[in-house]
């Protein structure tokens, strides 16, 4: 009998196990805050590995198994999600696609933002600003918002609201933890807040190689130029302009991020006679990421 009893309860604990949501999402800033919100009651998959670069970023098989295991998919909408979006379901048809990005105060690329090496498919999957009715067509939506905590605070907010309709049963654990996160993104924006008022104007221009601060730069009054031209190596004119932009807008760094060369970021900063600093936007510790770049920015500011 009690081995009876034993058997039962082994098959109600593994049912119960099998039980929790399985959440794939595409980059490690969004599997932070997915974790963050769903703690020990989530499986969180995350199909890019730290440090791949999600431009020429291809699915091997075992990641495609790992998206078969998911029930849900917090998916931006934009870029590799969207190119990748056939694959994906190819291996998990019933996968249920929840958008992270809803309300998010999107922004147009400044730059075609891809490298030459990119694959078609995410030429293919690239969400056009004029599907959106009131934009140019052709313009393409910059797909690096999680960089702007601001930002961040919306998706956390679509990530909870999402958690507690799949799964009622833990909304309060979803909820409280959404709250927490919300109260350390509301600190982190008035920190990037009080300390970029202090910079004088000069002090707030950056370079950094691939355009990823994007909506950094624009909801904290910073302003970002890039190495990359159109997502290309510069070309010696490019440089040229560049250092003659960076000059003028007194530009003391230039940051480097590990998915993409440092070549030119070195001649750069050779020319402005700047400091090169390593700064990875795609970090699972995109909080970290974001004081480092601030403390970088005010630690090195010369006025
Ligand atoms: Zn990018």
């Amino acid at each position: 009998m009690r081995f009876f009893v034993a058997v039962i309860l082994a098959i109600f604990c593994v049912s119960v196990s099998a039980a929790k949501l399985t959440v794939a999402v595409t980059l490690q800033p969004y599997a932070n805050v997915v974790s963050e919100i769903g703690g020990d009651q989530l499986e969180v998959v995350t199909l890019l590995p730290p440090g791949a670069d999600p431009h020429t970023f291809e699915p091997k098989p075992s990641t495609l198994k790992d998206f078969a295991k998911a029930s849900v998919y917090f998916s931006d909408g934009s870029g590799m999600d969207e190119a990748w979006l056939p694959r994906f379901k190819g291996v998990n048809k019933n996968v249920q696609i929840v958008s992270l990005s809803k309300d998010i105060n999107w922004m147009e690329e400044d730059e075609h933002h891809h490298h030459e090496v990119e694959s078609a498919a995410i030429h293919a999957g690239e969400k056009s600003v004029a599907e959106h009715d009131d934009h140019d067509e052709g313009e393409e939506l910059d797909p690096h918002l999680w960089t702007s905590p601001l930002q961040m605070m919306q998706v956390a907010r679509n990530i909870c609201d999402a958690l507690v309709q799949l799964d009622s049963a833990n909304a309060d654990l979803y909820i409280e933890r959404w709250f927490d996160l919300t109260e350390r993104l509301k600190k982190l924006d008035a920190e990037l807040r009080a300390s970029i008022a202090k910079l004088p104007q000069q002090a707030r221009t950056f370079i950094v190689f691939h355009p990823s601060y994007g909506y950094f730069a624009r909801d904290y009054g910073m302003t970002q130029l890039t190495v990359e031209v159109n997502g290309k190596e510069p070309k010696p004119r490019d440089l040229f302009n560049l250092a003659k932009t960076g000059k003028s807008n007194n530009v003391h760094i230039v940051f480097v991020q590990p998915q993409f060369s440092k070549r030119a970021a070195t001649t750069i900063a050779r020319e402005l006679d700047a400091v090169i600093l390593d700064t990875d936007p795609l970090s699972f510790e995109y909080e970290k990421n974001i004081r480092a770049l601030l403390f970088a920015i005010d630690g090195n500011r010369k006025d």
